[in-house]
């Protein structure tokens, strides 16, 4: 049995049937594969949204990844396409015939691969194609003809516009992370490839939130969708311990040092709001002892995956990643999430702890919180509608102070403690801290000549653009996240589709 949003699972099976896939009646071939995966049960999204997708309708559904949506949309969608199945080596005869479309390369890879294993005793094809990588490859498999294509609205549009992608007998499109693709600034892409598809299709659009943009989308191009919501949007899960400490600057990396020690973990992810941030910060863990990784918008596909292998095989405890890169990810059983920094969007800190306390597992969920963060925190506590209290963090006296061993700029202004200043009284667990001892892997180096230099992204080899991030710059803008776009200009865009 894999992994499940527990919480969302526990809300709904009052009024959801739980139901075996077996008394579903899939066709032999995906009945087997699914069984090969250890599904028994169907989830709640599972439930409700399969039955409604065989019949052909449109769904509108709020689901959030862990929830097994990618199962329940690509199931009825594979079970309808059976009858196009066929062994013929013409290309003609496998058409794009379902399209879906995810804001992320990883995610994407994610779909991909589950719609592979789902596919595995069936004759239908599928691919995967998305920004970062080489054309070539992609173009190869899409000539030969596949019958569903997962991508990224920016590689899709590449391809369509280089006529290896015809898209004119499209039956189904998903939709998938539309509030993602959104925030990312995809909205023109959507509206091009949409404007390929015939009229007469099926549309599938999954959400984690039902905001007002992502209900005009849908109005714009759903027909009289079914609404499925399977999560009180926005709800945190039940399994998951939350904490927010007071804590500046280089404290939090002390403090980080602190809780891991505290509550011995072996993994975390470690959210930070920046790119600049991401790298830094993995770059100070990894010479503090621990065994870090960042996951960002510039580092290439294949560092990415790299990144994301090491930490899935334990090889690295620490990933250290930024919102758009960490979004999706399909990392079971991580014991803690770490904002290091507190999200600028509320949203985003649902979907960050909903990386821990799956599938019924305890997680945790430690924020970080200095004193410019209280409007963010606010937001947060109005979005969860829980209570947030403020804690103080206790320092060991035991506990190496890294702090001493250099500072990082992770681009936010601190302020420099004079004796005597009494904003030190806000933190009222401190205790003076001893030398180190010997909890952390490897020893310390004192200075790392990284952290006086100005930050530079990584060159990308030719034709390797982190587009999706890229395509969110918003130059003149500052203060602000690079991913939240005003409503103003999102609604303008509407206008204009
Ligand atoms: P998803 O939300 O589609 O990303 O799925 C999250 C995880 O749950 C994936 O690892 C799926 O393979 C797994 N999964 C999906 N449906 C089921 C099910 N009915 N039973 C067990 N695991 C499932």
């Amino acid at each position: 049995m894999t992994e499940l949003n527990s919480a969302n699972a526990s809300e709904l099976t009052s009024d959801t049937p739980i139901m075996a896939f077996a008394q579903l009646q899939l066709a032999a071939p995906l009945a087997r594969a699914v069984a090969e995966m250890g599904y028994e049960s169907m989830t709640p999204i599972q439930a409700q949204a399969i039955p409604v997708v065989l019949q052909g309708r449109d769904v509108m559904g709020a689901a959030q990844t862990g929830t097994g949506k990618t199962a329940a949309f690509a199931l009825p969608l594979m079970q309808r396409l059976l009858k196009h199945e066929n062994t013929s080596t013409s290309p003609a005869r496998h058409p794009v015939r379902a399209l879906v479309l995810l804001p992320t390369r990883e995610l994407a890879d994610q779909v991909a691969d589950n719609i592979k294993q789902y596919g595995k005793y069936t004759n239908l094809r599928s691919a995967v194609v998305f920004g970062g990588m080489d054309m070539k490859p992609q173009t190869l498999e899409l000539k030969q003809g596949v019958e569903i294509l997962v991508a990224t609205p920016g590689r899709l549009l590449d391809h369509i516009e280089a006529k290896n992608a015809v898209l004119n007998q499209v039956e189904y499109v998903v939709l998938d992370e539309a509030d993602r693709m959104l925030d990312i600034g995809f909205l023109p892409d959507l509206q091009r490839i949409l404007s390929y598809l015939p009229k007469q299709r099926t549309t599938l659009l999954f959400s984690a939130t039902f905001s007002p943009e992502i209900k005009r989308l849908a109005n714009s191009y759903l027909q009289n969708p079914v609404t499925i919501e399977v999560a009180r949007s926005n709800a945190t899960a039940s399994t998951v311990e939350q904490h927010f400490y007071s804590v500046e600057g280089d404290d939090k990396r002390h403090a980080l040092h602190q809780v891991l020690k505290d509550r011995g973990l072996k993994q975390a992810f470690v959210f930070v709001n920046s790119k600049l941030g991401c790298a830094r910060l993995a770059r100070s863990l990894e010479h503090e002892g621990l065994k870090t990784t960042a996951l960002h918008g510039d580092k290439s596909q294949e560092e990415r995956l790299k990144a994301l292998e090491a930490f899935k095989s334990g090889e690295v405890d620490l990933l250290v990643c930024t919102d758009v890169a960490a979004r999706g990810l399909d990392i079971k059983d991580v014991p803690a999430v770490f904002n290091f920094d507190v999200p600028f969007n509320a949203e985003d800190y649902v979907h960050r702890i909903g990386r821990t306390g799956r599938a019924g597992a305890a997680g945790l969920a430690v924020n970080f919180v200095s004193k410019s963060d209280a409007r963010l925190v606010a937001d947060i506590e109005k979005l969860i509608k829980i209570k947030i209290e403020l804690e103080p963090i206790e320092f060991d006296e035991n506990l190496p102070d890294i702090r001493k061993q250099g500072h990082i700029n992770t681009g936010r202004r601190l302020y420099q403690q004079e004796p005597g200043d009494s904003r030190r009284e806000e933190f009222p667990g401190r205790v003076p801290r001893a030398p180190r001892n010997d909890y952390r892997r490897e020893p310390v180096k004192s200075q790392d000549p990284f952290f006086s230099k100005p930050y530079e992204p990584p060159v990308l080899p030719a034709g390797e653009v982190p587009s999706w991030e890229a395509a969110a710059v918003r130059p003149g803008v500052r203060g602000i996240s690079s991913n939240i776009k005003t409503k103003r200009k999102v609604a303008a865009l509407f206008k204009a589709g």
